[in-house]
């Protein structure tokens, strides 16, 4: 079967996120994009990510918990955990690496934790939008504890990426499909960053308003319809990227 997935987007949690962003509008405008699955990955928390998957399994919508760490090397990993239980317990884990740093409302604005009913629970005090205490290779060794799946994000993006801030793909990654930005093609990354050659590439929305949401999306071709069977075919080539018009 195919699966429509964008295994990016962010909620009104992260600083950069808009505030119409809920995890009930996700998931809404999602299926109006007739997406088969996404994923809610907010910078350094997967708290809105708990809310828009409880409230996907109410619609008939796959939403993956994950999370977009910012590890110490200023690297963001999209960090995907196979379900929330396990994403819970992920995040107890990562959250006391995240410095104790407030947040300035007045730049980056609220970030608030919303439920499925539009409701906020609280506003997360800390910046989100830094880097944990944790290598990637510390990180890595986190999310396959809880079963989780790694796609280093926007990897030839001049700002915290891989190729930008490391300068090179790391081999303790060198299993991983690697996103390339939204707005940027296979061919040009590669032209300007050769070691991308033979990587699985593929595209996410990275979307921070609802609009965003699907612009481009990746179609895997897999057996089930889990993130397990998703990041397989991404690792064995089984999936064409999609791009929407305007
Ligand atoms: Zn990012
Ligand atoms: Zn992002």
């Amino acid at each position: 079967m195919k699966i429509a997935a964008d295994l990016h987007i962010h909620s009104t949690l992260s600083p950069c996120g808009s505030l119409e962003s809920t995890p009930r509008a996700i998931v809404e405008w999602a299926l109006e994009r007739h997406l088969d699955m996404i994923a809610v990955t907010d910078h350094n928390s997967v708290e809105n990510a708990l809310h828009a998957s409880a409230y996907g399994a109410l619609r008939g919508l796959s939403v993956i918990c994950g999370m977009e760490a910012q590890t110490s090397e200023d690297v963001h990993l999209l960090c995907l955990l196979p379900n929330p239980r396990a994403a819970e317990a992920f995040y107890s884990r990562a959250y006391p690496f995240l410095p104790d740093v407030a947040n300035n409302p007045d730049y980056f604005g609220d970030q608030v934790v919303v439920d499925i009913d539009d409701t906020i629970v609280r506003v997360e005090a800390k910046l989100l939008l830094n880097s944990l205490d944790l290598s990637i290779g510390a990180l890595e060794d986190l999310v396959l504890e809880f079963g989780g799946f790694i796609i280093p994000s926007h990897v030839e993006s001049p700002h915290s990426s891989l190729l930008a801030n490391l300068g090179f793909l790391p081999p303790e990654l060198v299993d991983c499909p690697l996103e390339i930005s939204y707005c940027t093609s296979f061919s040009a990354a590669i032209a300007a960053h050769p070691e991308l050659a033979g990587r699985r590439l593929l595209c996410n929305s990275d979307a921070h308003f609802l609009a965003d949401i699907g612009r481009v999306y990746t179609v895997y071709d897999v057996d089930e319809a889990t993130l397990a069977s998703v990041y397989q075919a991404a690792q064995s080539g089984r999936y064409h990227v999609v791009r929407k018009e305007g």
